[in-house]
């Protein structure tokens, strides 16, 4: 690879325990591309993305910050990747509401934000302050300022949390030149050299989410196939269950609960996750926490030798729960395992060996480890970004939509323009036509979903198209295109082919959707299919009936004199019949039946029409 002289773009990826950045340089020797993950100035390659504020004032990021924790529990912010574009409301929110020693509250507008030294942040602005350590960490080393960086997301994240992620880089003064999804980043950097055809599963468990990808790789081409994962299922959940251990046996012996002090519970995550990273290449550790409590008899202590088998057993129904997430996605991607020939593994916690050994065994091959786990997926924004410069290379990046997206029609079904997991960027568009007579405006409603009434899908946007000349229904052509963009940002136009007239927007969904929003979105299709189905054939058969009889009474004003009567008659008697089903909200066969009636009878309209002319 050659490199073109220009500006630097960095790539960040901006994670929910640590955060790393990289660059793609030229070697000053060959001016061959070079990936570079930047340590920071303690010489580490990942920054823990933990804010603290100090009571002077001073604002901590990174491995300051997190050793600072314990002593500062309630205005040390971690994880805060969990609440960005999300609702006080929201599930997750809750679930971190549970978890988190700092303090999450509700802002007017309904999102979740924290509260640290009695002052309110919103998640963007915390996680600017990790950005803005990474830019620092990026400018002391390349000795130059930088402005410009592609940031990664979970596959998952939804326009909303998109969107949060771009303010926050922009809070930090960093212009986000493209969010790109973390495992396709990951597998933008193992397979940017490849030529031959490839499919890749990208296996992504990290802190706090894990991440599925099917990919397929072609000529520098890379498109995802289908994603999938969970929000809830991270390293922190293994941490829990050995914290569970602990402070279980630590009760039962002693009667105190260190999960209620503050301070207890934070060495006792600390000592968790230490002897996790042990049991990854030793079998037995300890955990060694002296002076944890008080009790009756002075100071207590807690020790506990821990085996590699037994955190393997406590923790396999969560290893199992990613598989399962595997087995849904290479569904999704009309794949089986055998199909994937090279499965990547990203975040720290894939060291652990029993996830190892399950991915193994669920593809049937050993996974790819010439990618390092905890950077692979900066250095695959740092190369996104060196190609969006130009410094290499374009690669195509292709991602895929979660969910269907569609708009509302007749009778409140909902009408798909792109299915899910199609690939993005994409754009679909549809001609629609007028429901009323001299309609001079039509309401687009955009929706998400799977269900195949509107009304059960996710309401996006809701905006009309004036300006609609008088004409029959039927008659005018309302044309609406939908573009998803690389971000995953969906731009909505409908277009009057009449008069040329055009009214676009942007949609900005108001809250996010977690990744178990998604699967219950999906779960709740698949149970309700059939009476969907039965629910849209009666939405269409009453939009089809509307339609004969405006046809028919037209018919009937205009030719009724040059008709034998008795045809006119029976037209008019099936047609009453038709209208009372549909007032009286008739079953589907009934319509069915009369609507065929009905048009056997118009049949004769022209039947006799010409009969007349001979
Ligand atoms: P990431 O979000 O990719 O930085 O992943 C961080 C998670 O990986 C945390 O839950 C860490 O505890 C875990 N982790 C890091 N190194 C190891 C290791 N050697 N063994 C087991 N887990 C690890």
């Amino acid at each position: 690879m050659l490199l073109r002289r220009m500006g630097k773009v960095i790539g960040i990826d901006l994670g929910t325990t640590n955060s790393c950045v990289a660059i793609v340089e030229a070697a000053a020797s060959s001016g061959a591309a070079q990936e570079k993950v930047i340590p920071n100035s303690e010489g580490a390659r990942t920054t823990p993305s933990v804010v603290a504020f100090a009571a002077n004032g001073e604002r901590l990021v990174g491995h300051v910050a997190k050793r600072q924790a314990l002593t500062n529990p309630e205005n040390t912010v971690y994880a805060v990747k969990r609440l960005m574009g999300r609702k006080f409301r929201d599930r997750e929110v809750q679930r971190q509401i549970e978890l988190a020693p700092y303090r999450i509250v509700e802002a007017p507008n309904g999102d979740a934000w924290v509260r640290v030294r009695e002052r309110d942040m919103s998640p963007p602005e915390v996680s600017a302050l990790v950005l803005q350590k990474m830019r620092e960490v990026a400018e002391a080393f390349l000795g130059e300022e930088i402005g410009e960086a592609v940031v990664t997301v979970p596959a998952y994240f939804d326009d909303a949390q998109r969107q949060a992620t771009k303010d926050a880089g922009r809070i930090a003064g960093l212009d986000v030149k493209r969010i790109i999804n973390e495992p396709t980043a990951a597998a933008l950097a193992y397979g940017l050299d490849k030529s031959a055809r490839e499919t890749i599963a990208v296996y992504d468990l990290g802190g706090g989410t894990f991440d599925i990808s099917i990919l397929t790789i072609e000529a520098g081409v890379f498109s995802v196939r289908a994603t999938g994962g969970d929000t809830h299922l991270g390293g922190e959940d293994f941490d829990q269950k050995l914290i569970d251990l602990l402070a279980q046996e630590f009760q039962d012996e002693n009667g105190i609960d260190l999960r209620k002090d503050r301070m207890a519970l934070q060495r006792l995550k600390e000592a968790a996750e230490k002897a996790k990273h042990e049991l990854s290449s030793s079998l037995e550790t300890e955990a060694n926490i002296p002076f944890v409590a008080t009790g009756s008899g002075g100071p207590l202590h807690l020790q506990r030798a821990i085996k590699r088998s037994e955190l393997e057993l406590l923790t396999a129904d969560l290893v199992e729960r990613t598989l399962a997430a595997c087995a849904t996605t290479l569904q999704d991607a009309k794949m089986s395992a055998a199909d994937v020939d090279t499965v990547v593994l990203v975040g720290g916690m894939t060291r652990m060996p029993s996830v190892q050994k399950a991915v193994k065994d669920f593809f049937g091959r050993e996974p790819s480890r010439s990618v390092n786990p905890d950077e692979v997926v900066a250095v695959g924004a740092a190369l996104q970004a060196a190609a969006l410069a130009g410094t290499v290379e374009e690669v195509l990046l292709l991602d895929v939509t979660p969910l269907s997206i569609g708009v509302e029609t007749g009778g409140g079904v909902f009408f798909r323009l792109i299915e899910r997991n199609r690939t993005i960027p994409t754009e679909a568009s549809e001609v629609f036509t007028t429901s009323v007579d001299n309609q001079n405006f039509v309401p687009i409603h955009v929706l998400q979903g799977e269900r195949e009434m509107a009304a059960d899908n996710r309401s996006l946007a809701r905006f009309e198209l004036t300006g609609i000349p008088p004409a029959p229904r039927g008659v005018p052509k309302i044309q609406v295109t939908f573009r998803v963009d690389s971000n995953g940002i969906l731009h909505v136009e409908a277009k009057d082919l009449g008069t040329g007239r055009i009214q676009a927007m942007r949609v900005t969904p108001t809250s996010g959707l977690s990744r178990d929003q998604i699967d219950h979105i999906v779960d709740e299709a698949e149970k309700f299919r059939d009476t969907d189905a039965l629910r849209r054939d009666l939405a269409e058969v009453r939009n089809q009936a509307e339609t004969l009889l405006y046809t028919t009474e037209q018919a009937l004003e205009g030719y009724a004199d040059l008709l034998d009567a008795g045809v006119v008659e029976a037209v008019r008697s099936d047609a009453r019949r038709l209208r009372e089903l549909l007032d009286k909200g008739g079953e589907l066969s009934d319509l069915r039946q009369a609507y065929q009636d009905l048009e056997a009878a118009a049949f004769r309209i022209a039947e006799s029409m010409y009969g007349g002319q001979q």
